[in-house]
């Protein structure tokens, strides 16, 4: 699941007044985990997505939330402040799921940041999308699954996932 926002982030530019989980600089991305018990291990596993795609520039926040609907294991909010140079993911995950559907979730989701990142996936217009050389101008009439970014990310999730396990 992505959700896309152009306004309404200001707010979290200001993550450094909140006290973090846990917040570091990993290569040139910084790196915020919040509300989970397991902080360091959630950490791990991002940074090890963000070395896999070679992700660089990244305010990344991932944040577990216990207000998601129940269906909803995560989403990514993406924004690039071009006047101020900063790309902002923000990912919320279902603090409701289990471990190993948390780690599934956390891979999906780092492969849209990495969509966003790359410029693979981009916001056009209020309801449209772009992805590679495709244009989407009405989202919602194309069904979730069919997307071509969301069908990436549930063909490469359960692979990232184990990977990860593996090189830990
Ligand atoms: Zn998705």
């Amino acid at each position: 699941m992505i959700i896309l926002k152009i306004i309404g982030l200001l707010g979290g530019l200001a993550w450094g007044q909140i006290p973090f989980t846990t917040s570091t600089t990993h290569h040139t991305n910084q790196v915020t985990i919040r509300g989970t018990s397991q902080p360091q291990k959630i950490k791990a596993m991002v940074d090890y997505y963000l070395d896999y795609w070679q992700l660089d520039s990244l305010h990344l926040l991932v944040e577990y939330s216990n207000s998601l609907p129940r269906p909803l294991k995560g989403y990514t909010q993406y924004v690039e402040h071009k006047k101020w140079g900063v790309k902002q993911a923000i990912i919320r995950i279902n603090a409701r799921l289990s471990p190993k559907e948390q780690g599934l979730t956390i891979a999906h989701e780092m492969i849209h940041v990495k969509q966003f990142r790359r410029g693979e996936l981009q916001l056009a217009g209020k309801t449209g999308y772009r992805w590679k050389n495709h244009s989407y101008r009405a989202i919602a009439k194309k069904a979730y699954h069919t997307r071509a970014w969301e069908k990436e990310a549930f063909r490469l999730e359960k692979k990232l996932y184990l990977l990860y396990l593996k090189n830990r």
